[in-house]
């Protein structure tokens, strides 16, 4: 029976004391940051914009002192110095690909041995040497597939690339050649399973898959569980950027995504750059110690929570909670950020709330939000409820918003979790 709970892929640097790894990483900042500046011309311009030099970089607060670079900008740098916008330190012929995500951006891989670091997601995941892995990311134009495939090999698995679509070919192969490994998104997992059952695969009966890595969509709990009891796959999930390689993966303990060892990751308030306090919501923001792309404070525009708390695993790295989404979600009100997570929360947090919906509104130069909640069957409005709510929402979004209790039926756009009405003209 083979062990897929407890592994490591380097287990000295996964579980260093705290104290040596916040000065591997303040090493690790330093010549990244050196090295961007010497190397990359629009990140030397940036920090010569603001006035820092690189010795100005000490320690990983220090970071703030330079201002981010935006995915989202990403296609109108690029444009503007082609073909990477001037963040690469290497010219293409020196680089191992170019990818081309939708945009399209080009993504470069550098000739490093592991340029996207993916060996210790599929070691914590449960992956080990000598699995038979169905890789189901795309293999072309997109980095997805192949830098997943060449993870896979240097941990020593097999690799089947195959790709996306043709869901009955997939179930057939992982029957003949005994997959037990799958790597791609969670939904494609579960439509091949389905088929595989349709077509009489079933664990002990042709289904050999155990582990499966899946990343690029949520993955609901139940879903997981559904993968875990039905058809016996464990499953963890991993977070990544074509830009970037990985960011967080999941351990066997699946309570939040570990930020790999190598990188410098800050959650910062996405208007003003500066780090958020622990457990709050703020956008991810990587600095990237690579020879090929050094970025510096690259914002993703994903939202996450951060935890320092230690780990069961044994690993000491932090934890993103998981992603609450994208940064474009999110409304400012009377200077603080409202995000459709948090309205999730307050539902979940107060018991009788069947749904809940901020609206957003202006009376003279104020911002004013109101909460229209939805009560549950048989549970009347009542003044303890709406204070309780309030406190509540105090709590999650320090706002002090006021109570509507509406009917179903009075809910205006009740897909939206929040309605931002306020007119700017
Ligand atoms: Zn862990």
């Amino acid at each position: 029976m083979i062990d897929r709970k407890r592994g490591f892929y380097d287990e000295a640097q996964e579980t260093m004391p705290p104290a040596e790894r916040a000065k591997s990483q303040r090493e690790m900042l330093r010549d990244t940051v050196l090295h961007a500046y010497e190397h990359a011309p629009a990140t030397r311009k940036k920090m010569d914009d603001a006035g820092v030099r690189p010795g100005d970089v000490r320690e990983v607060a220090d970071l703030r002192k330079i201002p981010v670079t935006r995915k989202a900008d990403l296609k109108h740098i690029q444009k503007g110095d082609p073909p990477f916008g001037g963040l690469a330190a290497v010219p293409p012929r020196a680089m191992r690909r170019i990818y081309v995500s939708p945009g399209p951006t080009f993504d470069p891989e550098g000739r490093d041995a592991t340029h996207w670091r993916w060996e210790k997601p599929f070691i914590a995941a449960g992956f080990r040497e000598g699995d038979i892995v169905q890789n189901t990311f795309m293999y072309h134009f997109s980095p997805a597939g192949l830098m997943f495939d060449e993870a896979l090999l240097r941990i020593g698995c097999t690799v089947i690339p195959a790709g996306v679509g043709n869901t009955e070919l997939q179930a057939q192969v992982m029957k003949e050649l005994t997959v037990t490994g799958y790597v791609g998104t969670p939904s494609f997992l579960m439509t091949i399973l389905e088929k595989a059952k349709e077509m009489g695969i079933a664990p002990g009966d042709g289904l050999s898959l155990q582990v499966a890595l899946v990343t690029g969509e949520m993955l609901p709990e139940t879903l997981r569980a559904r993968l875990r009891d039905e058809f016996g796959v464990q499953v963890r999930q991993c977070y990544g950027t074509a830009d970037v390689g990985s960011l967080g993966y999941e351990c066997h303990e699946a309570r939040g995504m570990h930020i790999p060892d190598e990188i410098l990751l800050e959650l910062v308030d996405p208007a003003t750059g500066e780090p958020v306090s622990p457990g709050a919501i703020g956008e991810v923001v990587v600095t990237l110690p690579s020879p090929t792309y050094p970025l510096v404070r690259f914002a993703t525009g994903d939202l996450s929570i951060l935890s320092g708390d230690p780990c069961p695993c044994g690993r000491t790295s932090p934890r993103l909670l998981k992603l609450v989404g994208r940064v474009d979600q999110v409304t400012k009100v009377k200077g603080m950020f409202v995000h459709p997570e948090q309205v999730a929360q307050l539902a979940g947090k107060v018991a009788g709330i069947a749904s809940a919906q901020f609206v957003v509104t202006r009376a003279g130069h104020e911002d004013r939000m109101e909460m229209r909640i939805v009560l549950s069957e048989g549970v009347s409005p009542s003044d303890a409820l709406k204070a309780r709510i309030i406190e509540t929402a105090r709590e999650i979004t320090r706002l002090r918003g006021e109570v509507r209790f509406i009917s179903a039926k009075e809910a205006e756009e009740p897909e939206k979790k929040i309605i931002d009405q306020r007119k700017w003209d």
